[in-house]
């Protein structure tokens, strides 16, 4: 499912077969009701055959897996090789996580921090010219911000832009429900952003 070597997630696709894809090419995720353990999302992302996909992730692999620490059948069905690399890099992950550092941060809006967070709580990402407008769930007060990041602040555990861009809005209820609204308002000058710094 997933791939430490290359940080993609493994899903079908109907030209190619199988597309690799990293976490800033997901477009929107939803957690689908019912199972708790694992719970499941489904994922609607970008694929290079210049098509968007539904796939299916379960939080473990959303999570965990890009720290090295899914465990269970995702190191079993890994070479030996894979398994010394994972494991390597699930140490790292761990002290790293002890240390105090966090793997993914945001800025909360109306909360006005950072905030640690993890990829589940990732809901829509929109890529513009310049960065990508990621909207997450706050674990704390369960409210939305929209961040504008770079590729890199999502897809590399611990990499966090100096800086990111918030939205200067308040999203409830009102969060645009699809992708295509979402785009439109983010880059349609309905919202003002600025910078703030997540350290
Ligand atoms: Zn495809
Ligand atoms: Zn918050």
């Amino acid at each position: 499912m997933y791939d430490v070597l290359r940080s993609r997630y493994t899903f079908a696709c109907p030209t190619r077969g199988e597309t690799h894809v990293a976490l800033s090419s997901f477009r929107r995720l939803s957690r689908l009701p019912g199972a708790a353990h694992p719970a499941v999302f489904e994922v609607r992302f970008e694929c290079s055959c210049g098509e968007e996909h539904v796939g299916l992730v379960a939080d473990d692999d959303l999570d965990w897996a890009p720290l090295g620490l899914a465990g269970g059948t995702f190191l079993n069905l890994m070479t030996s090789t894979f398994d010394a690399l994972a494991d390597a890099l699930a140490e790292v992950s761990a002290q790293r996580i002890k240390a105090g550092e966090w793997p993914w941060s945001f800025f909360c809006y109306p909360e006005e921090r950072p905030r640690p967070v993890f990829p589940s709580s990732f809901s829509l990402l929109a890529p513009g010219e310049v960065a990508v407008g990621l909207a997450v769930h706050c674990p704390v007060c369960t409210r939305v911000s929209v961040n504008l990041v770079s590729p890199e602040h999502i897809d590399l555990p611990f990499h966090n832009d100096p800086h990111v861009g918030v939205v200067e809005h308040v999203f409830q209820a009102d969060l645009p429900s699809t992708l295509e609204e979402f785009r439109a308002e983010l880059y349609g000058a309905s919202f003002d952003a600025r910078r703030v710094g997540l350290e």
